[in-house]
């Protein structure tokens, strides 16, 4: 899943200016945004609570209209509030990055503000934390890792063994967090698989990353 956080309110204040008796739109998702607590229902709840507090402490006059969409990343589904967009001077996105361009691509005609800081692919660890756990290189090769990502997972994303400084299984450069290479060396140590020269891992095929320049994927009809 993707992760993001909500911006400070603040910001999303100073984005959405001074301007006295508009009508804002919140429009939050109930995928990846949900399950990061970033911009799923109770989230849009909030903030229009906390947009409307301010509007009050301010006397702006704004009103405010929350919502969420099945997948903001898909334009069937943003077509859908069509009318509410229409009958609004300005939209906060609760979505990802995607979620908000796919707002900005079907309303090109409203400036889409955008609520959320998009982070990377992982996974919750436990509930209100998440670790990133792929970094979208285009080519995987976690089979030859144990399954681990040692490029995102790594803090120096090395591809050939670990640094020799990590702690008690955890990473020398943040001590809160397992060091990749010391759970590639236990699960393989638990499966019998550990070789004893390892193969050195010839160096990375970056051309399908994003450094390969902007990527589409065509799936299989
Ligand atoms: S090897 Fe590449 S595709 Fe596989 S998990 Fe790591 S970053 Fe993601
Ligand atoms: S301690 Fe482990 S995770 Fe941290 S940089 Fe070194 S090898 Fe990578």
């Amino acid at each position: 899943m993707i992760i993001g956080e909500q911006k400070p309110i603040q910001e999303i204040i100073s984005s959405l200016g001074d301007r006295e008796g508009i009508r804002i739109l919140v429009v939050g998702c109930d995928s990846c945004m949900t399950v990061s607590l970033a911009g799923g229902k109770e989230e849009v709840r909030d903030l229009v609570h906390d947009l409307s507090a301010h509007s009050r402490r301010e006397k702006l006059g704004w009103s405010i209209k929350g919502l969420t969409l099945k997948r903001q990343c898909e334009k069937k589904f943003t077509k859908e509030i069509a009318a509410d967009v229409r009958n609004s001077d300005a939209v906060v996105s609760l979505g990802c990055g995607v979620g908000a361009q796919s707002m900005s691509e079907t309303f090109p005609e409203r400036r889409i503000i955008p609520g959320i800081n998009t982070s990377n692919m992982g996974a919750p660890e436990k509930k209100g934390v998440f670790k990133e756990k792929c970094m979208g290189c285009g080519k995987c090769t976690i089979d030859t890792t144990a399954g681990i990502c040692t490029l995102a997972r790594c803090a120096k994303g090395l591809q050939n063994g670990p640094c020799g400084g990590s702690v008690n299984g955890k990473c020398e450069l943040y001590p809160e967090t397992d060091c990749a290479w010391y759970q590639v060396y236990t699960i393989l140590e638990g499966r019998g698989e550990l070789p004893e020269i390892p193969e050195p891992v010839p160096p990375k095929d970056w051309s399908r990353s994003h450094s390969g320049g902007v990527r589409t994927v065509k799936s299989k009809e």
